[in-house]
């Protein structure tokens, strides 16, 4: 046979996280693809996590809408795009610009989004776009804007890895930020006294790398960060140079920040007196500081006030725009960045412009030439929400997410998109919780084949390129939006012949009259041609007309975009964020996990991914699990006034008592009852309009069937009115746990049921009449069809063991009753949990080899190759590691 050869490489950028990764895509001759970080890429330098490292894994055209369709029937793309365009200008006509919206996704690419905001701002005249990127890092927007006057991440990666200090406040970088995670312990291996403080209410992975981990209480940040400021003030360690001369309203803050006690904020923070003065002082003694921010501090009610008190320490030392030191938000998707710039928020105008301001609405009036702006924020995405449930917005088109899984009240977003008259959905998706409501659904070009920009944290602009075909009618999301604006009457605005067109439009808007009053200008690319856009390296704003690529930072020397050009400190108030009661008695956290991505749309398609977490669960401290009289691995059921779910308990003292957490990427393609959102009240942060999904007061029970399930299968099983069941891949097939409400099914019953067909194969089944265990395993010919395990109590059995037998080419017949059993043999040893995705190590393994002499993560890599391909896990491992260290200290 010949052997394939490599035909083509592709670098592009991984579309999953806001690090935003430099991935090589390499094409076989045999039509293979494998993919590789790319070692030039300053982002990550070769690195990549598992999720970018399975991107060659998701490519598959399963489920994919492949032609537009008008409800429910394929149709062609100029009925769909007219029918998109008469029904938006119908709507305009009898009830105004506002009764339309755009809601759009941190997954396109700024020329999607370019146009999108251009079409409703510019064109239709409504600033009623808004982007799932508010939930995500509006409040990391509105906490710049405030300060600096424009929506600017001052550093960049490298300040991470240079500073002597980096605090992580609400951000699990181990998992939702791999690579800068990996950049930083790599930093911290050779920079030993760099210390690394975790300010977080979850012992996450993430506590593994850190010296000290502050478990605060929710919300309890803007207390913690104003004591660090009225604790510099006391000591006199201020840079009183930079506050003078750069910056405005110290005193104010100050004042407000010297409200509170070191007693007050100890128990505003949860923190002991003592851990409070500890991270002062750390503070005070190091020049070199780093904040790093996520979705902790802007998931909240008070998001944006915790991005103020965190500036304002750094503002008050100076310690902002040099290497090694600054504020820094990190964006949760892609494109967050990118969707900013272009002003794909409601309250924004594209290039950093504000909508309250009439010199920028003019400005981008006359260079867009439109015959309308928008000269008042639209709606924020929950308000835009409810304006649909309300009847006050009659034509929606959701662009590259799914809100039915990922809004506040999501029941009640569902109810809303579900009424709402007229609802277009632009996926790549042929059904999610979203697309299946939609009256068109418009296919849009997938990773792979989209062609575009993307910007990441650090504001390095990068290239998304195309390597596939667009598969059926898949066309880019910009390509909907022109097409249907040329429909509504703007053929010349909206006449683009490539991706590169838009991109060059929106670098001279970018320069346009901007006389450095603006920080984002990439108006060195204006006139850049079709070819240099097509390889073009990866760039860090600005960079103006006339510069070349080079590092940037800002406000080193003061110089924001307010009117004065000095930084504002912003005065922070504290209140209590207590939101439990008698009747709603523990906190509900929602987060990610390492191996999933938003709603599971991409990376459920992979068995390795699936097989690190493969069904919904709560983590609960061990004391509130036995009050519950709840065990590990049973199931509960957590609810309030909104909505309820049941998922899979993990008891772990890694969770504060009385405080839970659910992750939120399952939605109902995978499991029955486990879309966190639908617990989330829809509290948003008064200046930013960021949903507060990490703060949420719940109650919590034990859920208990009268039958517990697990199987294993080739096929997809079926479940309907199983009172829980949940879903995932696995090399093979698939498994899924269930439950039933009735306590002795027949297994062959069970099997015809959930998998649709007869048990007609060779069965070997056992029974316990004494524990209720009973099983059975059907085989056809030499290998497993798929096996059924039910139990009074949950199933006891490795999952990751009786997946692998779905694998096997044979199983003969000593081996079938193991099958059956669950139990392993020599040739089928039970690796445990699967911790290492890349290499399909388990947690067993990971055990056996520490207690072979192996006590080092490196060291078990080598033995195990755990942990040596993308560095994901490593923190997991280090932590069996840490366990089996106390075990045989007892
Ligand atoms: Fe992709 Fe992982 Fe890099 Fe994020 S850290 S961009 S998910 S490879």
């Amino acid at each position: 046979m010949a052997q394939a050869f490599l035909r083509k490489t592709t670098p592009t950028t991984c579309p999953y996280c806001g690090v935003g990764c430099g991935v090589l895509v390499h094409e076989a001759s045999d039509g293979s693809v494998s993919i590789e970080g790319d070692p030039n890429h300053p982002a990550n330098y070769g690195r990549l996590c598992s999720k970018g490292s399975a991107l060659g894994e998701t490519m598959s055209l399963d489920d994919r809408l492949l032609y537009p369709e008008v409800d429910g029937k394929r149709a062609e793309w100029n009925d769909a795009l007219d029918l998109v365009a008469d029904k938006f200008s119908q709507t305009i006509k009898e009830y105004g610009p506002d009764s339309v919206a755009f809601y759009v996704s941190g997954q396109i690419l700024t020329e999607d989004y370019y146009v999108a905001n251009k079409l409703m701002k510019g064109y239709i005249g409504s600033a009623n776009i808004d982007t799932n990127s508010r939930l995500c890092m509006a409040s990391s927007v509105a906490g710049h804007r405030k300060a600096f006057g424009t929506d600017t991440v001052p550093g960049t990666y490298e300040d991470l890895e240079e500073a002597d200090l980096l605090i992580l406040v609400g951000s699990n970088l181990a998992w939702c930020h791999p690579v800068i995670y990996q950049r930083v312990a790599a930093a911290k291996e050779k920079r030993p006294n760099m210390k690394v403080v975790l300010v977080d209410p979850r012992r996450t992975m993430t506590a593994d790398l850190a010296d000290v981990h502050l478990a605060i209480k929710p919300d309890g940040d803007s207390a913690l960060f104003n004591g660090l400021l009225a604790h510099l003030s006391k000591g006199d360690f201020l840079d009183t140079d930079y506050i003078n001369n750069y910056t405005n309203g110290f005193d104010a803050a100050l004042d407000a920040a010297s409200m509170l006690s070191l007693d007050d904020i100890s128990k505003l923070t949860d923190l002991s007196e003592a851990e409070l003065v500890d991270f002062y002082k750390s503070f005070e003694e190091t020049e070199k500081v780093v904040t790093v921010y996520s979705q902790g501090v802007n998931q909240s009610s008070c998001g944006t006030d915790k991005v103020s008190s965190i500036i304002n320490c750094h503002l008050a030392t100076g310690r902002i725009g040099r290497a090694g030191m600054g504020p820094f938000s990190v964006t949760g998707q892609p494109n967050a960045m990118g969707g900013r710039e272009v002003g794909g928020l409601a309250n924004m105008l594209a290039a950093h412009m504000n909508i309250e301001n009439e010199v920028h609405r003019d400005i981008v009036q006359r260079f867009w030439n439109s015959p309308t702006i928008s000269d008042k924020q639209g709606l924020k995405a929950v308000d835009l929400f409810q304006a649909v449930a309300d009847g006050k917005v009659k034509a929606l088109w959701i662009m590259a997410t799914n809100p039915v899984d990922s809004l506040p009240d999501a029941d009640g977003v569902q109810d809303a998109i579900r009424n709402c008259p007229f609802v277009v959905v632009s996926d790549v998706l042929e059904t999610t919780d979203t697309v299946r409501h939609a009256h068109v659904k418009l296919p849009a070009t997938a990773w792979g084949e989209k062609d575009g920009t993307v910007t990441n944290s650090e504001r390095r602009i990068s290239r998304q390129k195309a390597f596939l075909e667009a598969p059926g009618d898949a066309k880019a999301d910009w390509w909907h939006l022109a097409e249907v604006g040329k429909r509504m009457g703007f053929e010349e605005a909206f006449d683009y012949r490539d991706g590169a067109a838009v991109f060059r439009e929106f670098a001279a808007m970018s320069d346009y009259e901007n006389d450095d009053t603006r920080d984002f200008n990439i108006g060195a690319l204006a006139d850049m041609d079709t070819k240099d856009y097509e390889v073009m390296s990866p760039f860090q704003w600005p960079l103006k007309p006339g510069e070349t690529h080079h590092e940037t930072r800002f406000f080193a020397e003061g110089d924001f975009y307010t009117p004065d050009r000095k930084g504002k400190f912003i005065p922070v108030e504290i209140k209590d964020r207590q939101v439990v009661s008698d009747d709603l008695p523990y906190v509900l956290n929602t987060g990610r996990i390492r191996d999933q991505w938003h709603t599971m749309t991409r990376t459920a398609k992979t068995a390795r991914l699936s097989s690190h977490l493969a069904e919904p669960y709560c983590e609960i401290h061990p004391e509130d699990a036995s009050a519950l009289h709840l065990k590990d691995a049973d199931l509960i059921r957590i609810s309030n006034d909104y909505g309820k779910i049941v998922v899979r308990a993990l008891v772990t003292d890694r969770q504060k008592k009385g405080h839970l957490f659910v992750p939120m990427h399952w939605t109902d393609q995978y499991a029955s009852k486990a879309r966190v959102d639908t617990l989330i009240p829809p509290l948003t942060d008064p200046f930013s309009g960021q949903p507060a999904s990490k703060n949420v007061a719940v109650k919590a029970e034990v859920f208990a069937p009268k039958t517990y399930g697990f199987l294993v299968s080739r096929g997809k099983p079926k479940f309907t009115k199983e009172p829980y069941w949940a879903i995932a891949q696995c090399p093979g097939g698939w498994r899924a746990e269930f439950a039933l409400n009735e306590d002795s099914a027949d297994l062959n019953e069970v099997f015809w049921k959930l998998l649709g067909r007869d048990a007609d194969f060779l069965a070997q089944s056992m029974s316990d009449q004494r524990t209720g265990n009973r099983r059975s395993a059907w085989f056809d010919g030499d290998t497993l069809e798929a096996a059924i395990y039910l139990s009074r109590r949950p199933v006891s059995a490795s999952r990751s063991l009786l997946a692998s037998w779905l694998e096997k080419d044979h199983v003969g017949s000593s081996a079938r009753q193991k099958v059956v059993a669950g139990i392993a043999s020599q040739d089928m040893p039970d690796k445990g949990a699967i911790i290492c995705s890349c290499h399909n190590v388990g947690a067993y393994e990971i055990a056996d080899a520490y207690y072979a002499g192996n006590h080092s993560v490196q060291l078990i890599g080598e033995c195990t190759l755990a942990g040596t391909n993308c560095g994901s896990c490593r923190a997991e491992i280090q932590a069996i590691i840490d366990s089996a260290y106390a075990e045989a200290a007892e």
